[in-house]
């Protein structure tokens, strides 16, 4: 069964909605409360540690939070999905202060060019950047960038810089291969995917493309339906989870898997190398070609960005 546009501008009016039920402090506490209880909370529990001296309004804000976040169930009140949700995401963000890491030199060199790499967080948001070259993608990013993306300020605690890069490559792995499979990791929702093709496509000494400011002609966005979260990955990425190309990097001596887990300057060959193109426009057809030492592996993908066909030459 397919979705209206009906039932999704309905399930917009109700998020405004519930936007509107956490602008109250007590509802808020309660959610915590919920969250920090091993087990289901009786309404006597809940209002003695939430609002012990609040007598009549607390279970009006109980009622209001079982619209959306909270469940009455048998044994006492539970959070729902949604209500864990938002504890999580608040406490993402909070549980360290979300004072900006300024830039400092990465142990690691740049997977391209083998240049000075540096690290920041800016509080949300983590970055790496060569200094000798001009990264992956130009546009508004700072000059080197080559990766940018949300990354909790929760992730840095107990990691060194190196760690941390490793765990936003894990995190970004994670985001994305279930939006190459069509399904939004924050809502489940329904992922489309379009592309941003560079029709005339050549990469200059910097590392970056003038016409499209980017290192790859063709970019895939993924992106959700429902709830927008989105992803843009550089089309070939798709290529690289089919199990006959995984067999090629394990046969060429690679054993973790990618894209891009612990991929570092001394492995960047890899990647380095591969070559993408433009087969066909109506529909879309791509070719990506992957070469290591004296083998290749050609991939034909389609307009889903589905393998349709891989050879070795
Ligand atoms: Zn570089
Ligand atoms: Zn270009
Ligand atoms: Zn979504």
């Amino acid at each position: 069964m397919e979705r209206s546009a009906d039932t999704l501008e309905a399930g917009r009016t109700s998020a405004a909605e519930a936007f509107a039920i956490l602008g109250n402090e007590t509802r808020v506490r309660t959610l915590l409360a919920l969250w920090e209880s091993e087990e289901p909370s009786s309404f006597a529990t809940l209002r003695r540690t939430v609002a012990p001296d609040d007598k009549g309004n607390f279970s009006y804000h109980l009622g209001k939070l079982t619209e959306h976040f909270v469940e009455k169930t048998d044994d006492g009140y539970v959070l729902r999905l949604a209500g864990e949700q938002v504890v999580r995401a608040v406490l993402a963000g909070t549980i360290v202060d979300n004072d900006p890491l300024p830039a400092d030199e990465l142990g690691e060199r740049c997977v391209y060019c083998g240049g000075r790499a540096e690290m920041s967080h800016d509080g949300e948001r983590i970055s790496v950047r060569c200094t000798d070259c001009a990264g992956v993608v130009g546009r508004e990013f700072p000059d080197g960038t080559y990766m940018h993306y949300g990354f909790p300020p929760a992730g840095l605690v107990g990691r060194t810089r190196e760690e941390a890069v490793d765990a936003a490559h894990v995190l970004y792995d994670s985001k994305l291969s279930p939006m190459m499979k069509g399904v939004c990791p924050e809502c489940a929702g329904r992922v489309s995917l379009s592309f941003d093709v560079c029709d005339d496509h050549h990469v200059e000494e910097s590392g970056l493309c003038p016409r499209c400011d980017t290192r790859f002609s063709v970019w895939a966005r993924y992106e959700c339906d429902h709830c927008k979260y989105d992803r843009n990955a550089a089309m070939w990425f798709a290529a690289l989870n089919h199990p006959a190309v995984i067999a090629f990097y394990h046969d060429h001596g690679f054993d973790e898997t990618i894209p891009f887990r612990k991929l570092t300057w001394e492995n960047a060959e890899y990647v380095r190398e591969i070559t993408q193109e433009v087969i066909d426009t109506d529909p879309y057809r791509f070719r990506v070609r992957i070469p290591i030492d004296d083998e290749a592996v050609v991939v034909h993908l389609d307009e889903r960005l589905d393998v349709r066909s891989v050879e070795r030459e």
